[in-house]
């Protein structure tokens, strides 16, 4: 537990100072989203005492097992991992946030599943780095798809996420985050819409990210310790 709150104040320290040295105005709030996969109900309690309220998911059995179980009704469940299209249904009903919206279908299926809820707040996965194996879409096809994905009813596009080629090089990390924030500007202009979230930075880029305008860092490992199952 003494665990969990020092690693705790350790990140929350590190959002701190990465924000007073980005000079960024204080008023776009950075969220620690605390990724919890892997890791039982009982740490997500732990971080909840702390006052920590948006926690990550990436595979959706075991996330549909904790949100069950969960006796909090005031966190606010992310779903951030690869989603395969027979999976939008549960995903569109329990989260409220899904940050790993990487093509268009998924896009459609969600939307027309969430329907009768609230909108369904969307990052667009973006494949920055170019990278064969890594999903996303690529700059070009974000740019096409955004025309029919603004159509669907039962979004709400919040932002875009990415999940850059690992890089200890402050430089290249940077690099890679302004080309994101640069992109969701084009596409706000573009399509006259007002994203307002970018989902990057992890344990070990959190100060490149922020310094690029991140508004929400996703923190496993450093938060949790290593992965229990
Ligand atoms: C697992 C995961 C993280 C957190 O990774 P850690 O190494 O545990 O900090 C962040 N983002 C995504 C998309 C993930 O799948």
């Amino acid at each position: 537990m003494s665990n969990t709150r020092n690693r705790f104040d350790h990140i929350n320290q590190r959002i701190k100072q990465a924000f007073n040295a980005s000079g960024r105005s204080l008023t776009l709030p950075v969220t620690l989203l605390a990724v919890s996969k892997r890791h039982s109900l009982k740490k997500i309690q732990a971080l909840y005492e702390l006052k920590q309220r948006d926690f990550g998911e990436s595979y959706l059995q075991e996330a549909l097992e904790k949100i069950k179980k969960c006796p909090y009704s005031d966190i606010i469940w992310h779903f951030i991992g690869p989603i395969q299209s027979n999976k939008t249904k549960d995903i569109a009903h329990h989260f409220q946030w899904v940050h790993s919206v990487d093509r268009l279908k998924i896009a459609r299926r969600l939307s027309a599943q969430r329907s009768g809820m609230p909108p369904l707040n969307i990052c667009l996965q973006i494949n920055i780095s170019l990278e064969a194996q890594k999903s996303g879409f690529s700059s070009d096809e974000i740019n096409t798809a955004m025309a029919e994905i603004i159509q669907l009813p039962n979004l709400n596009i919040r932002g875009l996420m990415a999940i850059p080629k690992p890089s200890d090089d402050f430089t290249q990390q940077k690099a890679d985050f302004r080309q994101l924030h640069q992109l969701m500007q084009h596409l706000n202009e573009q399509y006259q819409l007002k994203m307002d979230s970018l989902s990057m930075g992890m344990s070990n880029d959190l100060e490149a990210a922020i310094s690029e305008g991140a508004t929400i860092i996703r923190v496993g490992t450093a938060l949790f310790g290593s992965r229990e199952y």
